[in-house]
């Protein structure tokens, strides 16, 4: 289901949901709106489905109607527009629009310095405007505010990964999936920074945890099946490669996977010190 609070790489991350029971709640908020155009919770019922459907210019249209509005709810409440500005920027960014998704998130910081996710928002689109260091900063303090934030540490290893420093990336990733175990950015920047530094001990824990959970993601599962292969696991390697085929059985590299294994052809720990 979606989330409340996206930044932009956690959007490309969960997908944008638009399920039967969004769309009957859309429809009857939207005869509210044709009765009563002004209706503020509706507005910003409204937006908030919208911005979730991943309908981003209706979504932003609503909001703005909610803000200019003279019967706001979260006025008449004595609450700020936080999220409300927080979804404003997360459309602008989700439309590539940086200026004004800066500028709302540079609002919503004034109305809640001390909270983490508009600072993830800004130093998300610094890093695709390839402003590292500032994105960096960002990510730190976002980190500092909230020491459980796994999207920072995700944003920081990115960036380190960017600048080819696998050490940090590797730490940070591996920070953000203690914190996180589901997030999917997060467990393929670990098996690529694995790769690149030949060591799969850790990323086979997490995918293992990943798949525990999501137990019919044969992508996922061929990963592990070809890291245990690379590890010289082969009575893991041939079950998991089974396993893919079972649910996927013409899913051409795991086939390859397969035949190589009986064949006793993979390669098998010439990567570690441990190696055959
Ligand atoms: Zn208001």
């Amino acid at each position: 289901m979606a989330k409340t609070s996206q930044t932009a790489f956690l959007l490309a991350n969960s997908g944008v949901t638009e399920t039967n029971a969004y769309k009957q709640e859309l429809d009857r908020i939207q005869r509210r709106l044709l009765a009563d155009p002004g209706d503020g919770d509706a507005l910003g019922r409204a937006g908030t489905l919208l911005y979730e459907m991943g309908r981003f210019p209706e979504a932003i249209a609503h909001l703005k109607k909610l803000l200019s509005t003279h019967r706001c709810p979260l006025c008449k409440a004595g609450r700020t527009h936080y999220r409300v500005f927080m979804q404003l920027a997360d459309c602008y960014a989700a439309l590539n629009d940086f200026q004004l998704s800066e500028q709302y998130y540079q609002t919503a910081v004034d109305l809640a310095p001390a909270r983490a996710d508009a600072y993830l928002g800004l130093g998300t689109l610094a890093m695709r405007k390839e402003q590292f260091d500032r994105a960096s900063k960002f990510f730190q303090i976002a980190g500092d505010f909230q020491p459980d934030c796994s999207e920072a540490f995700a944003g920081l290893a990115m960036i380190h990964h960017q600048g080819a420093e696998y050490a940090e990336a590797f730490e940070m990733y591996l920070k953000c999936l203690e914190l996180d175990t589901d997030n999917l950015v997060a467990l393929l920047g670990l098996f690529q920074t694995s790769c690149e530094m030949g060591n799969f001990s850790q990323i086979i824990y997490y995918l293992e945890i990943y798949l525990s959970i999501h137990q019919d993601d044969t992508s996922v599962l061929f990963c592990l099946a070809s890291l245990y292969a690379k590890e010289g696991r082969l009575s893991d390697a041939r079950q998991a490669t089974m396993k893919v085929l079972a649910m996927e059985p013409h899913k051409p590299e795991a086939v390859k996977l397969l035949a190589e294994l009986k064949d006793g052809q993979t390669e098998t720990g010439h990567r570690s010190g441990a190696g055959t």
